[in-house]
């Protein structure tokens, strides 16, 4: 029997987080701060380690004059702010359409506009604009410093076109200026890291492959004269797929992984944001990396059942966001 208060949901991975189930669990700002608490400083939501005392005291919930809500250390007085160092810190925006922003970003396959955002928090589209670049460049960006492959690592580059505009020069045909090139590695069966690169050189090349990829990798490339300097790193082997000769699998020998991931991308950066400014490129392409890398964030175990991919990285996110950003 199904139960109406409590519907089945999808059984698929692609089965989200519903907006419903959402504001069951964060109602109101005093429950997203309350959240927030207990995440950083008190499990119990009554206990927390004092930083004035130095030992575990109870807290109570503190409201100041102009709404400020902190916990208060019952022992010593010393207010502790939960959103203190986050994102969310001194934001003029509600901790609710902060939390609310992060659910949008996580529940949505390809990505949200921040026109999309603007109408759904009901906020200006400046506000939308800077909260989702706040998520991109804070919380998304952390997986393109400290992600490392190795088994069998892809990697290629691609160029993103600059949307052309009235004041660019007539007709410029094949690769020009306004090509921003795009290198990148994914692991197969794993995560990619990608970069905006100034362009597609043997340097760049070899510097992405000697910061993110183990010694015992793999790598397939194709014959680009770019991936040459990759022979002298030191990596189990180097194959490369002969697209000149329109053969583009060979066996194991393939960029197949890596070119479907840029297509996820340029599909993406087409369909959902239009247009992306050079300045702002690398965080665009994070938040993709963010979504692929996450994207089977939830382990399969057997007679467990499986948090939906979808709630697992809004909760992901969640996590990002109640630390402190540097
Ligand atoms: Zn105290």
């Amino acid at each position: 029997m199904s139960n109406r208060k409590n519907p089945t949901r999808g059984t698929a991975s692609e089965s989200r987080f519903s907006v419903m189930e959402f504001m069951a669990e964060f109602p109101d700002d005093d429950a997203c701060l309350a959240h927030l608490w207990r995440t950083r400083y008190s499990p119990d939501g009554e206990h927390a380690l004092c930083p004035k005392c130095g030992v575990e005291r109870s807290f109570h919930k503190y409201s100041n004059g102009d709404g400020r809500q902190s916990w208060t250390c019952t022992h010593c007085g010393r207010h502790v702010h939960p959103t203190a160092g986050t994102i969310f810190h001194k934001s003029s925006t509600s901790l609710h359409l902060w939390y609310y922003a992060l659910f949008l970003i996580t529940s949505t396959r390809c990505g949200i506009s921040a026109k999309q955002l603007e109408r759904e928090l009901g906020v200006t589209y400046k506000t939308a604009w800077r909260m989702f670049n706040v998520i991109r460049n804070s919380l998304m960006s952390q997986d393109n410093l400290t992600v490392v492959l190795g088994g069998k690592v892809e990697m290629d580059e691609t160029y993103l076109t600059r949307q052309r505009r009235l004041s660019d020069g007539p007709g410029q045909h094949g690769r020009s200026l306004n090509e921003r090139v795009v290198m990148g590695a994914v692991e197969r069966q794993g995560q990619v890291v990608v970069k905006y690169v100034p362009a597609a050189t043997l340097i760049e090349a070899s510097r992405l492959a000697r910061v993110h990829l183990l010694p015992s990798s793999t790598i397939f490339t194709d014959e680009f004269r770019i991936y040459d300097n990759l022979e002298g790193l030191e990596v189990a082997a180097h194959y490369r797929i002969k697209h000149s000769a329109k053969v583009y699998v060979d066996g194991d020998v393939h960029t197949q992984t890596i070119e479907g991931f840029w297509s996820l991308v340029k599909g993406g950066l087409r369909g959902v944001y239009r247009s992306v400014s050079t300045k702002w490129l690398q965080s665009y392409l994070d938040e993709y990396a963010w979504r692929y890398n996450h994207r089977e964030f939830t382990p399969r175990i057997r007679g467990v059942k499986r948090v939906p991919v979808g709630e697992a990285k809004f909760r992901l996110l969640l996590a990002l966001a109640a630390r402190p950003v540097r």
